[in-house]
């Protein structure tokens, strides 16, 4: 971590968090969600984070990219959960720094500790990578919204106490609103959804939910807009988990690498493997480097970051993959076998290569940026 934390991208206040957070990371007994309680190893760790201080900079202000990108890398390092319950606490909360009335803030003082845990619900069965296509809608009756519809594949479902969520108001381009949804609601019910990770995710069907006309984020119609600006912000920091998780595996592979014994040799004495792990830290390296260009250009007052976000989320979690399936490799059998952390970190890391933009769709952020210029 060190070598490319003395890089000028960084203050020396940025440094200091990352070095403190991490030592206090890797002491940590971080809740194991294998055992299949995953929405309980969440909640924990999201008290953690509260107690500890790091979700300040999830939901507070000012917003750092870079102390952000350096909370996901270190926390990803350490502990899937833990960088999950930040992730979550950021993507519910960044909407309301960003657009919610001075009410709708106030949660935020609870989200800071850990004590109320947020989540953001966009997805619906058909509209994930098109968001144009989003369906539930929210109709006004008297001084309310009635809610019909549906969302699924969100992160904490079962698990949240508000989601920031997305419906549509009407048929045309500005038709889809932000709200604050409070999800002991009547009308609401929860269905869970199993992904390949540990990660407490479901469906949401709303049954004539009532939504007091108060939850409305923005402006009618804004939705989309604040939906994008959100998204655009966390993007960078999915490629700092992406990049946090490769780290771990570069770091186990050399640890295994160095000891396990074959031919005569070392397994990292062996060419193949060599040149292996050469790629392994070169590409690591890349995506770190876009990660922090990304952060700094966001901190040093460029809001809108389409190309650098998209560079980096896109080559980060890809390139994580990657690296994390040839750790896999040098680990050989026992690397595969449930348990393991080649094992856990090959689910980890999958979904972040879908999720808030797939990479075909920061391939088109990029490609579309480009032939702007
Ligand atoms: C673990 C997990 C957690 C999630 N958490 C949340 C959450 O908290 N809140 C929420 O709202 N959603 C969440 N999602 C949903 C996620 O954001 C969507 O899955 C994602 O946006 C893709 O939408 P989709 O699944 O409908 O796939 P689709 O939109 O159907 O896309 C399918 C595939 O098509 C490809 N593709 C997409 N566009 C193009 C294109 N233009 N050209 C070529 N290929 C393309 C991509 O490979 C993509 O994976 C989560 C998903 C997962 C797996």
């Amino acid at each position: 971590m060190e070598a490319l934390l003395k890089l000028p991208f960084f203050t020396d206040d940025q440094r200091a968090f990352a070095r403190e957070l991490n030592v206090n990371a890797r002491q940590h007994d971080w809740p194991d969600p294998e055992g299949g309680d995953d929405a309980q190893a969440l909640l924990s760790a999201l008290k953690t984070l509260g107690k500890a201080g790091v979700l300040e900079h999830a939901v507070g202000e000012p917003w750092s990219m870079r102390t952000n990108v350096l909370a996901r890398e270190v926390l990803a390092y350490h502990s899937g959960i833990a960088d999950l319950a930040w992730a979550m606490q950021a993507l519910g909360g960044v909407p309301l720094l960003i657009a919610g009335s001075d009410d709708q803030k106030a949660i935020l003082s609870n989200a800071v500790t850990g004590e109320y845990c947020l989540g953001f619900a966009i997805t619906e069965p058909d509209a994930g990578s098109d968001l144009s296509r989003l369906a539930l809608r929210a109709e006004l009756v008297g001084d309310s919204y009635i809610l019909n519809g549906e969302k699924h594949l969100v992160s904490n479902v079962g698990v949240a106490d508000y989601f920031v969520l997305f419906a549509r108001i009407s048929d045309d381009r500005r038709g889809i609103s932000a709200f604050l949804l409070d999800t002991k609601l009547h009308g609401l019910s929860f269905e869970q959804q199993r992904p390949i990770s540990p990660h407490p995710l479901g469906r949401i069907t709303f049954n004539d939910v009532k939504l007091p006309a108060s939850a409305l984020i923005g402006a009618e119609g804004d939705g989309m807009k604040i939906a994008l600006a959100t998204l655009g912000r966390m993007r960078t920091t999915v490629a700092a988990a992406a990049n946090g998780f490769a780290r771990r595996a570069v770091d186990e592979a050399l640890r295994h690498a160095k000891s396990r014994r074959m031919f005569g040799k070392t397994l990292g004495e062996q060419p193949i493997a060599q040149g292996i792990l050469a790629e392994m830290q070169a590409r690591l390296d890349a995506s770190r480097l876009l990660t922090y260009r990304a952060a700094y250009e966001f901190d040093s007052g460029q809001e809108r970051i389409p190309m650098q976000a998209g560079v980096a989320k896109w080559q980060s979690t890809e390139n994580a993959q990657w690296i994390i399936d040839k750790a896999l490799q040098l680990a050989g059998g026992m690397g595969a076998l449930h348990g393991s952390i080649f094992e856990r970190l090959y689910r980890e890391i999958r979904p972040l290569r879908i999720y808030e933009g797939a990479s075909e769709v920061q391939q088109i952020v990029i490609a579309t940026e480009m032939l702007k210029e």
